[in-house]
């Protein structure tokens, strides 16, 4: 968590003399601490975090890199009083998540310059972006979680089972294995639903023969999973066996091509051109994938608009799709951390075609 706070100094350098952090995502990821509530007032010299009575004794526990102070009705006052103590002039705030009423609030305080540009969110996206081994750790830990939700529910998904009882077992499995919390509200689809790249989960039941869709993924200290497979109760159609096989083939191509120092429009379009090759462009209709992190959907994304390059240590979804409106949709999604020389799969399931 030093580190961290050291590297957002250094980006900060030069552009202003302290950093206010109030999201809740970024002050966890700078102090380590989940609370819904807090200040992280980030110097050159020192780092404070101001945190109120409910959180303030799991704080002088456990946040041993910042100086703990208590939250009091004035704390507007407080941070006055430390930002002239430590003589700064100009404070970033976070523009991509403060509110505008949030934002207001703190400009009472005259004695100091607000910068409200992206300068802060996108210094803390940019680090929070490049996962340390154990950042990984725990994403590793979480997608194990979520497949060994899936192994169970597996066992015993059937046709007669309604989508919301396939969610609901997968969460149950998911929270019983040990997650924290769910990714995201669990995506469990079947039959013509499975068009719908994110449709919700209804009472609509599992017929034979049916594809069932699930996307799905647990937390583990903080950090998410995220992985979707298209299973078959009972027997494919030739159609459903050929659009998989489209599909799988596409998720290959971009697994083989992940790698760093290439833009998330090149790995978009590995994936994309075999599908538009195949005949279904127009059934790929999202982009291939997203980071995963502290957030669900994070940075780097892969898409045809994204010329960002990936680096080593992002973790990125790379989640190829068709969806045939009225009929069925198929989509397989895996997620890889960028090593020095190519990616790591997260995901170890393999994607072939499970029918059960
Ligand atoms: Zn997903
Ligand atoms: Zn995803």
């Amino acid at each position: 968590m030093k580190e961290r706070i050291e590297r957002l100094i250094q980006l900060l350098s030069g552009k202003a003399d302290c950093a206010l952090v109030t999201d809740d995502i970024n002050r966890r990821y700078l102090t380590g601490m989940k609370s819904s509530a807090g200040f992280v007032l980030v110097f050159p010299e020192e780092t404070y975090l101001i945190i109120d009575f409910r959180y303030i004794e799991r704080a002088r526990e456990t946040v041993r890199h910042c100086t703990v102070i208590e939250q009091d009705v004035h704390v507007l006052k407080q941070l006055d009083e430390l930002m002239k103590a430590h003589g700064a002039q100009t404070c970033a705030l976070e523009s991509m998540s403060l509110t505008l009423e949030q934002a207001a609030y703190f400009r009472k305080l005259k004695n100091v310059e607000f910068l409200t540009d992206n300068t802060l969110s996108q210094a803390l996206y940019d680090l929070r972006t490049v996962k340390t081994p154990a950042e990984i750790e725990k994403i590793r830990a979480a997608q194990q979680l979520a497949e060994a939700a899936l192994d169970s529910l597996l066992g015993h998904l059937h046709a007669g089972m309604t989508e919301r009882e396939t969610a609901l077992a997968l969460e149950y499995h998911m929270k019983r294995h040990g997650a924290e919390d769910l990714s995201f509200d669990t995506i469990a689809l079947t039959g013509a639903h499975t068009s719908m790249p994110h449709g919700v989960p209804d009472d609509r039941v599992i017929q034979q023969g049916d594809f069932v869709l699930m996307d799905f993924g647990a937390v583990v200290d903080g950090y998410h999973s995220d992985m979707t497979r298209t299973v078959c109760v009972g027997t494919p159609t030739e159609e459903m066996r050929n659009i998989y096989h489209i599909v799988r083939t596409a998720q290959d191509a971009a697994l083989a091509f992940a790698r760093p120092g290439i833009t998330g429009k090149a790995l978009d379009a590995a994936a994309r051109d075999i599908i538009t090759d195949a005949g279904y462009g127009e059934a790929f209709g999202h982009s291939l994938g997203h980071g995963v992190g502290m957030e669900i959907h994070e940075y780097p994304i892969a898409s045809a608009s994204r010329d960002t390059l990936l680096a080593p240590g992002n973790v990125v979804t790379i989640e190829p799709g068709i969806y045939l409106p009225g009929k069925f949709g198929v989509r397989i999604e895996d997620f890889v951390c960028i090593t020095e020389n190519g990616c790591e799969d997260l995901t170890s399931l393999p994607n072939k075609l499970i029918c059960v």
